[in-house]
Formats: C-alpha cells, structure tokens, sequence
C-alpha cells in the first residue's frame, strides 16, 4: 500500500528556458502533483525546470522519486544541501537507460513539460513504444506559451508524408495549460 494515489513521470529541460512561463509552469506543476497527492518521478536533477518542478513538489509535500545517474550526479545533482520533506527516494543507476526504464516503469502517465534534446529524447522513446503496444499510459505534452507547437506540426508532416499512421496523433495529447492537464491526468489516475 502506497501513500500515494498515483505517480506522475515528468520529462522537462535541465535548464530554465528563455520564457518565464516555463518556470511558472514547472512550479505550479509541481505544486499541482502535491495537491492531487501523486509522485512526482523525475530525473533528480536541481537544475533548470526539473529543479523548478521538484522543489515546488518537495515544499508542497509530494512524495518523489528521483533517478539518476551516477555520472550525472555532479552535473545535475550539484545543489548540494536541499530541503526535504521526508518523502523523498533517491535511485541512482549506473545508466541513462536504466534510468529511463526506472522512471517509466514507476509511472502511470508521462508529463512532458519544455524542454531540450534529453527532453524529446524521452517523450520519444515512450511514444514510439506506445506505437509498438508496449504499453498504454497517457503521455500529455504541455504546451506551455506554444513551445510544443513545432513538434505538433513535425509530427503532422511525419504523418502527411506517409511515415507514420494516423493513429499516432492519438497516443499522446497537447494540452494547453495547466487546469486542462490536471483534468487529462485526473481522467486517467485515481486519486485527487
Ligand atoms: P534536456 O531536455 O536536454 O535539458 O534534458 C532533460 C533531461 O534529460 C536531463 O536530465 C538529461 O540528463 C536527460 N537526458 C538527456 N539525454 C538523455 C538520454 N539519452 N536518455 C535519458 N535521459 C536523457
């Protein structure tokens, strides 16, 4: 028996980006996870909108799950002392691939907020494995001031010009803010 409803796995940037509403999103993203009593599970870093995400989850008394990488842990661990809540595990992995398989397979939905090439790295791996039928959990993009918005229209490309199927489009959603994300997770998740 868990403490928690349900666990979210948050994809996002190691870095801020150049919008403020990025990190506004990142906080109230973490802040609405606490709200609705799920996990938050991420990368374990303390920089840029991961860092954002995790410490509004952490003040707002989310449970989290942190997994990392040991090679990683001076670049995007570096934060040293931290406040906790208690509710925190720390995993760390010998690989990226271990950390990526770790984090989805705690997870009930993916949330992927802006970020960079580690960022589609992600949302890609688990829509393509969403495309071979591995596995079924709702991957929302948010869409955050529009920053997913090019990735849309590649995806449509993609499709248009015969290199994927239709069906793709309805392996993950776009929302547009973060009460439509709430809404799509609280469709999906029990709990809240
Ligand atoms: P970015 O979106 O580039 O800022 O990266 C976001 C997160 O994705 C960071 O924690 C990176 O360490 C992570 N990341 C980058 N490349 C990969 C990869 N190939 N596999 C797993 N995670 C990655």
């Amino acid at each position: 028996m868990h403490d928690f409803a349900a666990s979210v796995c948050l994809y996002c940037g190691a870095r801020p980006g150049a919008e403020p509403a990025f990190v506004a999103a990142a906080r109230d993203c973490g802040t609405m996870l606490a709200r609705r009593h799920w996990r938050l599970v991420y990368g374990a870093g303390d920089q840029g909108l991961m860092g954002e995400a995790a410490r509004a989850a952490i003040r707002a008394g989310a449970p989290t799950m942190g997994v990392i990488p040991t090679h990683l842990m001076p670049r995007e661990r570096a934060g040293g002392a931290r406040a906790g809540n208690g509710r925190e595990t720390l995993v760390i992995t010998e690989t990226m691939h271990e950390r990526k398989k770790v984090m989805f397979t705690n997870a009930d939905a993916v949330v992927v907020l802006p970020g960079g090439a580690g960022t589609l790295d992600e949302f890609f791996e688990v829509l393509t494995w969403a495309q071979i039928g591995l596995h079924a959990k709702p991957i929302l993009l948010l869409d955050v001031a529009g920053y997913w918005q090019p990735l849309l229209a590649l995806i449509n490309h993609v499709i248009d010009l015969g290199f994927a199927d239709p069906s793709l489009r309805e392996l993950f959603s776009a929302v547009p803010d973060l009460p439509a994300l709430e809404a799509a997770l609280r469709a999906h998740l029990p709990g809240g």
